[in-house]
């Protein structure tokens, strides 16, 4: 997949609109987690020095009606952007008419604008995340190229990503976007291998898709985390009081019979009378829950088996966590396997979801692992190997 990227445009003296995705938690007007603003650098630094004007749209939150909007303004964000920059960010407070288009219409070469929460569009008939047509055409009618750089929203079809590059001429992927696309695309596409894909998280049925795709791809998955149990009791164990899908169980069968040994299921658990971090706990093994036990995280003989599966790996990619790593004393088995992909240094290690990405980023492990998306849905059905509506409509080379 060749998609056009910033490296192949001439901005210079060109007002160019920058989808970005600046949607990043925020208690208390405190932004707590700038990774998305941090990861966009890259994409908005180079169209700087390439003497574009720039014109950047995101959108924040949900927004349904005018109380929504409260805490939901982009402007924090703007003076965030504006200190990594170390330049100012024009912040415009409103999403479309005479202040905006002035505020463009004045802008210099190297200057850069945020445009208030497009979502705030939402309000009055859901018109950017119903991709309107007309909303679609106005924004794109405020400048001469497009960048599209918002993994995190790519597999939704809005008007300020899709909508904008339907109108434009000229549609690239930013710096971001086009990691995204090289690390999730090559890893279920054209991985190295052995490949092997390590899933965890709450519910099977939240990770269907993902699942039957990776099992196609994948030499090897490792199954961990809530989703375990499902897979326990499809096969007749007992899994006490752990999170078991029953109208999933078929589903897990048909996994199980289609995944010919691939697929590699816990050989003990953490287990707890409780869903409390204060809960005292036992190691078990997997066919060994009792009726008013939970399993809350896989035990430390999967945690070295897993390590030792993982040994062989050059690609591997991991979604969802393997406990409930927002317990410390049910994140062992998601630490464990944090450190061991930190220490497989010819494999690349590829993190997606949003939890997953959370956990690898609490626990210190950023930097130890190759790429960690800043997509949560949007790289879960990349890696179901889902045509993603923001990269189709990025020009291709
Ligand atoms: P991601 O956002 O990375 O795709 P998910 O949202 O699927 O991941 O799953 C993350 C959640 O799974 C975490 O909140 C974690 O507490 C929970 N989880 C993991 N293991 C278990 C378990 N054994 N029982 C209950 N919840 C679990
Ligand atoms: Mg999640």
């Amino acid at each position: 997949m060749e998609k056009k990227t910033i490296r192949d445009l001439d901005v210079k003296g060109k007002t160019v609109l920058v989808r970005v995705d600046f949607n990043v938690p925020i208690e208390d007007g405190e932004i707590t987690d700038d990774n998305r603003i941090r990861q966009a650098l890259p994409t908005i630094e180079q169209l700087i020095d390439k003497q574009g004007k720039l014109v950047l749209f995101s959108h924040l939150g949900r927004i349904k009606s005018e109380e929504d909007k409260e805490g939901k303004s982009l402007r924090p964000v703007s003076e965030k952007l504006a200190e990594h920059l170390g330049r100012p960010v024009k912040f415009v407070p409103v999403t479309r008419g005479d202040e905006l288009e002035s505020a463009v219409g004045s802008l210099q070469v190297g200057e850069v604008l945020m445009v208030e929460n497009t979502r705030f569009e939402d309000i009055d008939g859901k018109k950017e995340s119903k991709n309107d047509p007309d909303l679609g055409r106005y924004w794109a009618s405020l400048g001469d190229v497009f960048v599209n750089d918002a993994f995190g929203t790519a597999h939704r079809s809005h008007a300020s990503n899709v909508g904008i590059a339907n109108n434009m001429d000229e549609v690239a992927a930013g710096l971001l976007l086009e990691k995204e696309i090289k690390y999730l695309g090559d890893a279920v596409e054209n991985p190295e291998r052995p490949f092997i894909a390590l899933m965890g998280g709450v519910k099977v049925s939240d990770k269907i898709g993902v699942l039957e795709n990776l099992l196609q791809k994948a030499d090897m998955v490792l199954i961990g985390g809530g989703m375990s149990y499902t897979f326990m009791r499809a096969q007749g164990l007992s899994t006490g009081n752990s999170v078991v899908e029953e109208d999933k169980l078929d589903l897990a069968k048909s996994l199980l019979e289609k995944a010919e040994g691939k697929l590699h299921l816990p050989l003990d658990f953490r287990a707890a009378k409780e869903f409390s971090n204060d809960a005292e706990t036992r190691v078990t093994d997997y066919d060994d829950l009792r009726d008013d036990e939970e399993g809350l995280d896989i035990g430390p003989k999967t945690i070295e088996k897993y390590a030792e599966l993982l040994q062989n790996a050059k690609t591997v990619v991991w979604n969802g966590p393997v406990g409930v790593f927002e317990f410390e004393n049910f994140a062992k088995g998601t630490k464990g396997i944090l450190s061991t992909l930190a220490e497989l240094k010819d494999t690349n290690t590829i993190l997606g979801g949003g939890d997953s990405a959370a956990a690898a980023i609490k626990f210190g492990y950023e930097d130890a692992i190759d790429h960690i998306s800043t997509g949560g849905g949007a790289s879960l059905e990349f890696l179901e190997g889902k045509t993603l509506p923001g990269i189709q409509c990025v020009d291709d080379l």
